[in-house]
């Protein structure tokens, strides 16, 4: 399985690193070794110092597509999730400088937090509020109406370029809030206010 993410997809995260506003998606991905086992701590890796959390909307993909069109985007899903996207924002910030590859500062190990995934049918995805909590206190709040790209046009484009499969994740970008984790930090994701995911920061 591979893991599909977008970035740049809400204007006020866009805004917030200062980037420029895409014409098309940001597309990265992340290899299978990326998700964080269930129930496992999150050890915060010895090559950077400034883990961030972004927490996204994500999609489970169940049967396999290319050329996918918006309006049939949605035969490709039945489930929807919470995760978090960890970005080791200093190693990033080094590579954009540089004109290098993300890899190194998003698809390390463990740097793919999936959470519970629920039939989609169960909220409108087009209107879902999430957020995340850290030691009890929210940190980041989103809502999937604010998005650039919604979630048919992200499943179109990306199978222009890759060919998606039963169990691929798709991670839909993150809104404006991201910021560093620390140990001894319990992460708390929802979405509609129910519980979605918890992992521990070591
Ligand atoms: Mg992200």
């Amino acid at each position: 399985m591979k893991i599909i993410c977008i970035g740049r997809n809400y204007k006020d995260h866009i805004d917030e690193l200062d980037n420029e506003m895409p014409r098309e998606p940001v597309v990265f991905l992340k290899p299978g070794s990326a998700v964080l086992p269930a129930k496992h701590p999150f050890y915060l890796p010895a090559f950077s110092r400034e883990i961030h959390f972004e927490t996204e909307i994500i999609v489970k993909i169940n049967r396999s597509g290319k050329y996918i069109s918006p309006r049939f985007a949605h035969k490709y899903f039945d489930e929807i999730g919470l995760g978090i996207d960890f970005t080791a924002r200093d190693l990033q910030n080094e590579l954009k400088e540089k004109g290098l590859p993300w890899e190194k500062a998003k698809a390390f190990d463990g740097s793919a937090i999936i959470g519970k995934f629920v039939p989609k049918d169960l909220f409108d995805i087009r209107n879902l509020n999430f957020h995340l909590n850290i030691n009890g206190r929210t940190v980041q709040r989103g809502n999937t109406s604010l998005m650039l790209w919604d979630v048919g046009d992200i499943i179109s484009y990306v199978s222009r370029f890759f060919t998606l499969k039963l169990g691929d994740i798709i991670f839909t970008g993150t809104p404006a809030g991201t910021g560093k984790v620390n140990p001894g930090d319990t992460m708390e994701g929802y979405i509609e206010n129910k519980l979605f995911l918890k992992v521990n920061v070591k």
